[in-house]
């Protein structure tokens, strides 16, 4: 069975992570790797792709300097956890030119903000052995800088057909005049969709988290992990608030009907959860979401178990008996806006009361 198999930042933020995500690469037998840019190492720590936001708009010189030697350090400091050969003074060098560059472009922008995920795909290349194939020649966008999914499934179909296995950085494409351009934040994910659709493979999403969990066990600590879910159930939770897949890879995958493995770099041997077109589990589907608008939560209802009425409208009553009062409920979507101090306490309460006894 082909596979595509996508690294999220976290999995790949130090020498050590990458290791391990090497491990999964061969455990897999897996053909074709996306990668993120690496991630936090610890809760203070930057992503390369803020530190490269820095350097892309900043408008302090210094600031972009202190940034850019931040990343610079970082993938050295990989390069050499690894004891890697590839030689990245030239890629540095380009990056740093276009850093402190006089003009401000689009162009430039992109160029930059990319470079983490092409970057670290070529360590990852080097570190496993395989080809670096840039995601330039795969995804596709049109005049307007919108992902032409059917292009770029056709361009990664035509790229792919005589390569086996190689590492792809996620994130970005490029334009007809191959001009470098950026997915949404959080993107990778949706150039594994895409990948994954184009060789019909399976896609293993590898994350930090069990699964698609319940809610965010940075939240709900021991957040239950779903084993399945539907593309429609993935896509709703994604469009609230739910980070753990993008709501444009699901979609994609939802068209071409890739079945998706959400699993844990740190915990490899946890099943997971899959998702596909139609949710085996008899289990109700239920999530609870932060939305990305200050102090919304959204209670999330499955295909099957349609919005639940009567729980629902038990919902308000849950969050007074918590002394949380919530400033508005829209029925239309099941969102709550409370106090953004009371989130914590009210995502807790909600799913107590929904999943508690489960
Ligand atoms: N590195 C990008 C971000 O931080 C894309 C990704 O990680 O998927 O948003």
């Amino acid at each position: 069975m082909t596979k595509t198999i996508k690294f999220g930042g976290t999995s790949l933020s130090c020498g050590k992570n990458i290791a391990s995500a090497a491990t999964i690469i061969e455990k897999e037998n897996a053909n074709y790797v996306v990668v993120s840019a690496p991630g936090k190492r610890f809760k203070a720590d930057e992503k390369i792709t803020d530190l490269l936001l820095t350097c892309a708009n900043s408008r302090d010189k210094t600031e972009r300097k202190n940034a850019f030697v931040a990343v610079k350090n970082r993938f050295s400091e990989i390069k050499n956890e690894l004891g890697l050969s590839v030689d990245l003074n030239e890629d540095f060098l380009k990056t740093e030119n276009a850093v402190f560059a006089e003009a401000e472009s689009e162009e430039r922008y992109s160029f930059i903000v990319s470079r983490g995920e092409y970057l670290c795909a070529k360590l990852i290349a080097n570190y496993v052995g395989l080809e670096f194939i840039g995601g330039d020649g795969i995804l596709k966008f049109d005049d307007s800088g919108a992902l032409d999914v059917s292009k770029s499934v056709f361009c990664t179909q035509n790229v792919l057909q005589s390569i086996k296995k190689c590492v792809i950085p996620g994130f970005y494409g490029s334009d007809d005049n191959g001009v470098i351009c950026l997915l949404p934040r959080g993107g990778s994910d949706v150039s594994g969709s895409i990948v994954a659709a184009a060789v019909n493979s399976l896609y293993l999403n590898y994350t930090d988290v069990n699964g698609f969990c319940r809610c965010n066990p940075a939240i709900v600590e021991n957040a239950e992990p779903l084993n399945n879910l539907s593309y429609t159930e993935a896509m709703r939770a994604a469009n609230e608030g739910a980070t753990v897949i993008h709501l444009l890879a699901a979609e994609i995958a939802k068209k071409y009907n890739t079945e998706i493995i959400v699993k844990n770099t740190f915990n490899p041997g946890f099943h997971g959860t899959i998702i596909s077109k139609n949710r085996a589990e008899t289990k109700k589907f239920g999530a609870i979401a932060v939305t990305d608008m200050p102090g919304c939560v959204c209670v999330i209802f499955g295909d099957n178990t349609g919005r639940c009425k009567n729980v629902e409208e038990e919902l308000p009553f849950v969050l007074s008996a918590n002394g949380i009062a919530f400033r508005e409920k829209n029925s239309e979507n099941g969102v709550f806006r409370i106090g953004t101090n009371d989130v914590k306490k009210a995502v807790n309460a909600l799913y107590k009361f929904l999943f508690g006894n489960e």
